[in-house]
């Protein structure tokens, strides 16, 4: 899963599902295209990754969440976040 942009997903025993890949903070609740199926993204494994419900709203059509959900803590963007998803974030900070 997420071969090309190696963000990956880390299962959260207690809830027995897996943390969203963008914030690995909040369970992931739904599937994402990580390349948006408007900008040509398919339904492979490659292109598709466990998200919570906010980053997946605050992703929509963009290649990453536009802002981290209220919970998040620590760097955004994220260090698990590959070199091509953190160059698209305009303002890089931490949030505390
Ligand atoms: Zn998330």
């Amino acid at each position: 899963m997420l071969k090309d942009y190696g963000v990956g997903a880390q299962w959260y025993p207690p809830l027995n599902q897996p943390l969203c890949s963008y914030c690995r903070t909040n369970p992931a609740r739904a599937i994402d295209h990580v390349e948006p199926r408007s900008g040509g993204g398919d339904l492979t494994d490659a292109n598709t990754t466990p998200a919570c419900t906010f980053c997946k709203s605050s992703k929509r059509d963009r290649v990453v969440p536009l802002n981290p959900p209220s919970n998040y803590r620590g760097q955004w963007p994220p260090p698990w976040w590959p070199a091509n998803m953190q160059a698209t974030v305009k303002i890089p900070r931490v949030i505390k």
